[in-house]
């Protein structure tokens, strides 16, 4: 399906997330190119679901290139707003990305439905699915989910997105006062990676 030490096109432009899959896979032998790197554009994420994202980003990627092509798509969903932002993780910061607003947006829409944040339903999950596909036209899917627990004040400068209003179960800092490796030894992405990573590894 991928040989070692074969290159494989992570189909995002964000370089948070690039990075943090360079992070991942290095260590498996798998050397990661970007999308922007190749020049590719970025196609509108016009999907109904994680799933359906991600394989829009992975085949669009593979087809322009030839390569195996992974990409995920992944979002908080936030159980006191029926599942919001979910797909529109990245809309709710705006064309600015901006993820103070994003996190404010948040906290506001709670305080709304519920008249304070103390009341609300704050269990929150973060999801990532992603997508191999393969030159032949094969697409694969793995799922990681992080469940965890948001806070009316943004703690911590690491990671990215709504990271500092996240505290993952059983932790109490959130996912930004946390190091790269204490994020990812539990976080939706690296879930959905060893899934990703097992499915390679059986063959
Ligand atoms: P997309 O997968 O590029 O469509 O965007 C996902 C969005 O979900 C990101 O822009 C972030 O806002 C949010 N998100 C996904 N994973 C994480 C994470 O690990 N930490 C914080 N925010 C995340």
């Amino acid at each position: 399906m991928l040989t070692r030490g074969q290159r494989l096109l992570v189909a995002t432009h964000n370089p948070g997330k690039l990075r943090e899959f360079e992070y991942l896979l290095e260590p498996h032998g798998i050397a990661v190119v970007g999308a922007a790197e190749l020049g590719l554009p970025e196609p509108e994420e016009t999907g109904d679901s994680f799933h359906a994202n991600a394989r829009l980003k992975a085949r669009a990627a593979s087809d322009a290139t030839g390569l195996p092509a992974l990409a995920d798509d992944s979002g908080i969903a936030v159980a006191g707003l029926d599942g919001a932002p979910g797909i529109h993780s990245a809309r709710w910061a705006g064309p600015e990305r901006d993820f103070d607003l994003a996190i404010a947006k948040v906290l506001d829409a709670l305080r709304t439905r519920y008249g304070s944040f103390a009341a609300a339903d704050k269990a929150a999950a973060f999801i990532a699915v992603l997508c191999l596909s393969l030159p032949d036209g094969q697409d694969r899917f793995y799922e990681g989910r992080s469940d965890g627990t948001l806070v009316e004040h943004p703690r911590g400068a690491r990671g990215f997105g709504y990271d500092p209003i996240f505290v993952p179960e059983g932790h109490a800092r959130t996912f930004a006062e946390m190091t790269a490796a204490e994020k990812h030894a539990i976080s939706h992405r690296r879930r959905a990676l060893d899934a990703f990573l097992a499915d390679l590894a059986s063959g």
